[in-house]
């Protein structure tokens, strides 16, 4: 595993360049032969089959599984540190009936002190202050477990931003969440990627929204099979042949 910052190849606007990338869990290959770049500020979109190994590259990107290959940073203004990595993982599932509320997930997070004493002043303060920048301080008091799948997906999107990351990993964000949720996601995304000038990489199963949020699309199975502008990805011959005349998966 390669893991380093760099400042040329293409230039300071690059933040994160994958090359040569493979995983193998097991004696069986996840990843191979896998190279991409993420440009600073960019909203890059992956896409690919189930199975295709897209929550695993984020893991790779995450530190969170072992790679061969080059996984490299570059944070203007903070070149010779690992950039901060906000991370919303996949589909995580709560309890209906547990009493954990928004406010004790973040004092869990964030706050040494035991939940069971309650938020002090100041932390509430603060966790209503993460809650804004997602228009979520309605959710504070509400219980986890009953939250929507859209205001679950913002309160994860909250504690992701605290700290603010220069980097923000989403996976499958707009899984179990309805039509309009998923425009008042991405909406919420773009706006938070121009307001804190971070770069945002999401995995998402869903294609209608690409073409309006995505600075770039990466369709990959096992391997990157096309990378480029949402509408040169979705007409490619490689997307027609896994999402259409190969049905899908
Ligand atoms: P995607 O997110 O695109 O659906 P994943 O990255 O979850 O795909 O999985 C890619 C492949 O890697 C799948 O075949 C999956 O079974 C396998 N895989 C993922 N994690 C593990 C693991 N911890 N152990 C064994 N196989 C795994
Ligand atoms: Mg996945």
């Amino acid at each position: 595993m390669k893991l380093f910052f760099h400042g040329g190849g293409c230039g300071d606007v690059c933040c994160l360049r994958v090359q040569n990338l493979s995983v193998k869990i097991g004696s069986e290959t996840i990843l191979h032969d896998f190279n991409m770049h993420v440009h600073c500020g960019e909203l890059v979109a992956l896409i690919g089959p189930n199975g295709a190994g897209k929550s695993t590259f984020l893991k790779a990107v995450l530190g969170q599984v072992d790679y061969d290959g080059v996984i490299a940073f570059s944070s203007p203004g903070q070149r010779d540190r690992r950039p901060r990595i906000g991370y919303v993982p996949q589909s995580p599932t709560f309890d209906p009936g547990d009493p954990v509320s928004v406010a004790d997930l973040f004092a869990c997070c964030m706050s040494k002190r035991p939940a069971f004493l309650g938020l002090s002043k100041t932390m509430r303060k603060t966790v209503l202050e993460c809650l804004s920048r997602v228009h979520g301080e309605d959710l504070i008091d509400k219980r986890v477990g009953t939250l929507s799948g859209g205001e679950l997906q913002r309160v994860l999107l909250a504690l992701a931003l605290e700290p603010l990351p220069n980097i923000l990993i989403l996976d499958e964000p707009l899984s179990g969440v309805d039509v309009e949720g998923m425009g008042v996601l991405m909406d919420m995304l773009d706006e938070i990627r121009k307001t804190y000038d971070l770069s945002i990489l999401m995995t998402t199963h869903d294609f209608s929204n690409l073409g309006r949020y995505a600075d770039q699309v990466v369709l990959i199975d096992r391997t990157v099979l096309a990378q480029g502008k949402p509408d040169d990805v979705l007409s490619s011959e490689a997307f027609q042949k896994i999402f259409h005349r190969g049905g899908g998966k």
